[in-house]
C-alpha cells in the first residue's frame, strides 16, 4: 500500500492539525476505562488508516499511520 502525499504529510504532525479532505471518520479507540486514545480516519484516496492521537495516544497528541484496526467490530462513531 502506498500512502498518498497528504497522508504522508500528516504523519508526525500534532493532532491539532485537522484531517485532510480525503479522510473519512472511522471511529475512535478507547482504553478499558473508556478514555479515548485516538480518532481513526480512513483515507479515501490511498486507503491508509490514520490515527489522530489524544494525550493518551501513542505517541500522544500526534498523527500516525497504522494498520487496519483489529477491533473494528465494536467501533461506533
Ligand atoms: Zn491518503
Amino acid at each position: 500500500m502506498q500512502a498518498c502525499d497528504r497522508c504522508h504529510l500528516l504523519v508526525g504532525e500534532p493532532s491539532s492539525v485537522p484531517p485532510h479532505a480525503d479522510l473519512a471518520a472511522s471511529g475512535v479507540a478507547r482504553l478499558a476505562n473508556r478514555c479515548k486514545t485516538d480518532s481513526r480516519w480512513r483515507c479515501m484516496a490511498c486507503g491508509a488508516w490514520m490515527y489522530q492521537g489524544t494525550a493518551l495516544g501513542e505517541p500522544p497528541n500526534m498523527w500516525r499511520m497504522g494498520p487496519r484496526p483489529q477491533d473494528m467490530v465494536d467501533v461506533k462513531v
